[in-house]
């Protein structure tokens, strides 16, 4: 069993429709794939169609942003019930305060000279999508400005940039509560990629543990051997379990389908945990 559990569409900063997700997790020879895009279920109902069709099971899920004293957390979650009212109501605030913090990025760009405007970010953009940096890395790749988003991260879009604007995002402790009350399973994605600025602390996970944190995803690109080793002993001392996933967007980033894998074992722990929807079986 090829299992990949974090991948990305159009429904939020992945390149390919959550179709074209399910039909490439197919040819890549996975047997299972989740959907998990940034604050959103937007792509489900496409990406269940997909996956009747092209044979392969599908883990409908999400990544929610958090953050804690300016640190990000993300959180992948697996089967929740997408019509939670407190799920709902955390994820809507998150995307609309991605819409202003966009905003305001784009402001401090253009203020500089970089030419970009809002309405070029948003023809990079699926009505409905969940709005992010990459959208404006592709807007300045759009217009020249950079080659890939890689660049684009490199030189303007990072966490230190000076052109960084935070957005809204849960504490991740009062997240793991609310994924668990939507009858989801919460992993913490790539908790050590340090590539990415600061991470989480210990103590911070060890938190999210008490509150009902399932698992850490250990095998992921940004984790070197060190951080997958760190990652595996930190789950084990917690009792819980460890994910490997690609974490693919499309022609976005390099990852791709099913560079990492998850236990089956381990998806049948997620299976059995969840209460919000169900694996869908082709
Ligand atoms: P945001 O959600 O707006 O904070 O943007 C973060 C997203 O940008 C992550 O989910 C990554 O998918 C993407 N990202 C971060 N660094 C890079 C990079 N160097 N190249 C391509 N995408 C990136
Ligand atoms: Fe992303
Ligand atoms: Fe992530
Ligand atoms: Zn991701």
């Amino acid at each position: 069993m090829r299992i990949d559990l974090h991948t990305h569409s159009t429904a939020s900063d992945g390149t390919e429709r959550p179709a074209e997700v399910i039909a490439a997790a197919a040819r890549a020879g996975l047997d299972v794939v989740a959907l998990t895009d940034h604050d959103t279920t937007r792509g489900w109902a496409e990406a269940a169609e997909a996956a009747v069709t092209h044979d392969i099971m599908l883990v409908r899920g999400m990544e929610v942003s958090c953050s804690r004293d300016g640190v990000s957390v993300h959180l992948l979650a697996y089967l929740p019930d997408p019509t939670n009212a407190a799920l709902t109501a955390e994820l809507e605030r998150a995307r609309e305060s991605r819409v202003t913090r966009l905003e305001r990025m784009v402001e401090k760009l253009a203020a500089d000279g970089i030419p970009v405007t809002m309405e070029d970010v948003r023809s990079q953009v699926a009505i409905g999508a969940t709005l992010g940096r990459p959208h404006i890395a592709d807007a300045l790749v759009a217009s020249g400005v950079v080659a890939d988003r890689n660049e684009a991260f490199g030189n303007l879009l990072h966490n230190r940039s000076r052109y960084y604007v935070t957005h809204y995002a849960p504490d991740p402790v009062d997240a793991v509560r609310i994924v668990r009350w939507a009858g989801g399973v919460p992993v913490v994605a790539h908790p050590f990629a340090v590539s990415r600025g600061r991470t989480a602390s210990e103590s911070t996970i060890e938190e999210m543990a008490a509150a009902g944190l399932a698992g850490l995803e250990a095998h992921h690109r940004d984790h070197d051997a060190g951080a997958r080793q760190r990652a595996v002993a930190l789950a084990d001392r917690l009792g819980i379990f460890v994910t490997g996933s690609s974490d693919y967007h499309g022609t976005g980033k390099e990852n791709r389908l099913g560079e990492n894998l998850t236990d089956p074992g381990v998806l049948a722990q997620i299976e059995e945990q969840a209460s919000g929807v169900e694996v869908i079986r082709p």
